[in-house]
């Protein structure tokens, strides 16, 4: 256990898309910067983990686990300037509190070491609910590691072109999704699985139609497990407990999210009713001094881009309130004789 004595202008925990993002932006604005870059735990129940490859950003084409390797690239970029590598300290730890107020809040880490920082950043992200398969839901992740199934429609929706497609989920919007996907992309079989869990979907539904009309089926028995090779021929089915299989070569996962909003809840912030923290334009939370970026925000799109952007926001804003104090700092230290000088430029 120690403590940094530093107080830093900003703190950011995390360091998936929007976390490594808000380090880039803080430090080419010049500003004390520790980034908190997580723990094995908090990187397992993170969203970044799961990314492979990405379709829907240049740059990122061909790099495997996308995210991971941008983030790497922007610390270790940082770490080569002379001009810059000062302004970051990265931390490799979890954020497991915060307290205090705007100018000075305390950060504690999982082993118990203790920064102080003017401004937060949280961009701790959110996790997709996986679904247990015969009681276990790790069965799942062989296949979602090779981009098999998947979780997010516009990160990867157009996979289903062609391909035959189930989706698996019990609530009305599981059905909403394949929905979508039968119209965008004209997909040769879709499917929902509920997993033995009843369809939950409203008596006048207009999807009831859709289903109906897009040859939609809806299945409620168990999964008992899924067929095919994950690194080699990829999906080829899923098979439930009576035996019967569903054929596809893609399936959506459509259960929900976790929003990991612990540390945000802890310091006040308010969350709306699906967890997401709630914020202003700038992305400052409900509390003074805390900002929220990511997918943590409520109100964005859950995507790498966004996830840059509003957090770009968030430490330009934080930019705005330091930059106020070093002014006011300068002005009151400032000798120059205001008049004189106004006189003179008055003509
Ligand atoms: C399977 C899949 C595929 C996707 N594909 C695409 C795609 O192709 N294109 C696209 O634009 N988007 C894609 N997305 C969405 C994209 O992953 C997210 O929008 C993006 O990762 C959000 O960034 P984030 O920084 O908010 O969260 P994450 O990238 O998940 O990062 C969260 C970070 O917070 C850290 N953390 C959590 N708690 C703590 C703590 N207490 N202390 C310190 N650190 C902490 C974690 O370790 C992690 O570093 C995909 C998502 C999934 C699930």
């Amino acid at each position: 256990m120690s403590e940094n004595n530093n107080l830093f202008e900003i703190a950011i925990v995390g360091s998936g898309a929007a976390g490594s993002m808000g380090a880039l932006r803080a430090v080419l604005n010049n500003l004390d910067t520790v980034c908190f870059k997580g723990s094995p735990k908090t990187m397992k129940s993170a969203r970044a983990t799961w990314v492979g490859k990405v379709e829907n950003m240049p740059v990122l084409f061909d790099k495997p686990k996308a995210i991971f390797s941008s983030a790497r690239e922007v610390f270790g970029w940082i770490r080569k300037q002379e001009l810059w590598k000062e302004k970051l300290f990265e931390v490799a730890d979890a954020v497991e509190s915060i307290e205090g107020e705007r100018g000075n809040f305390v950060l504690k880490t999982s082993k118990g070491d203790l920064y102080k920082a003017k401004h937060v950043v949280i961009c701790t992200g959110i996790m997709d609910v996986q679904p247990k398969i015969q009681g276990d839901f790790t069965n799942i992740f062989p296949f979602a590691n090779e981009g098999h199934v998947e979780y997010c429609i516009r990160c990867d929706g157009h996979k289903t072109k062609g391909n035959p497609t189930a989706v698996i989920g019990h609530q009305e919007v599981a059905g909403w999704i394949a929905s979508l996907l039968i119209e965008r992309y004209d997909c040769p079989k879709m499917t929902v699985l509920t997993n033995g869990k009843p369809f939950e979907m409203a008596k006048n539904s207009a999807l009831k139609e859709r289903l109906a009309c897009y040859n939609i089926e809806v299945i409620e028995e168990p999964i008992l497990r899924l067929l095919g090779e994950p690194k080699g021929e990829g999906l080829t089915g899923i098979e439930l407990e009576g035996g019967a299989v569903v054929e596809c070569r893609i399936a959506f996962v459509s259960l929900g999210t976790i929003v990991h909003n612990g540390l945000a809840k802890s310091i006040g912030c308010q969350v709306d009713g699906r967890g997401y923290v709630v914020t202003n334009k700038q992305g400052e939370t409900t509390v003074p001094g805390i900002f929220a970026g990511g997918d943590l925000r409520a109100n964005t799109k859950k995507q790498i881009y966004t996830s840059w952007d509003v957090t770009v926001d968030a430490i330009d804003a934080i930019d705005g309130y330091v930059r106020e104090e070093r002014r006011n700092q300068r002005i009151k230290n400032c000798k120059a004789d205001v008049k004189e000088l106004s006189g003179a430029l008055m003509g």
